[in-house]
């Protein structure tokens, strides 16, 4: 729930409709870079400007994907690349999903603001490539 996330966080302000900024726990934040998106279908979006991972944000504040996913959506994602036990396969993955994180990479390092969808897309990418390491890792 975006109350429960919100309340975990400090100097939460509203950034726009369903948009929050609020100070990143996951490092030092003494200005908020932290951009929350209630996605309005259970999704919600955290992005760290400063460019911490999702996880480690809600780690910070003793929360998982599962708090910001809803069930069925994450196992729709996961789905696809679990029946795939190769570790080529695995590599294709993380080749493909790089490409992603390299290209939201240079943009940020041109200063170009992300779209919602792109943000949306480097975290699924960013979610893929994590999945695959894992599976080439056996
Ligand atoms: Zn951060």
């Amino acid at each position: 729930m975006i109350e429960n996330l919100l309340s975990r966080l400090s100097k939460v302000k509203r950034s726009g409709n369903n948009q929050w900024m609020a100070c990143c726990p996951a490092h030092q934040d003494k200005t908020p870079s932290l951009s929350i998106t209630d996605k309005g279908d259970g999704r919600i979006l955290i992005n760290c400007y400063a460019g911490c991972g999702t996880e480690d944000v809600l780690d910070s504040i003793g929360m998982s994907f599962e708090d910001i996913m809803p069930p069925k959506l994450i196992d729709n994602r996961v789905a696809p690349i679990k029946q795939r036990v190769y570790a080529s396969d695995a590599l294709k993955v993380i080749q493909l999903e790089s490409r992603i994180v390299l290209m939201a990479a240079y943009e940020l390092k041109r200063n170009k603001p992300m779209t919602e969808d792109d943000l949306a897309r480097l975290e699924l990418a960013m979610e893929r490539i994590n999945i695959a390491t894992e599976m080439a890792n056996v």
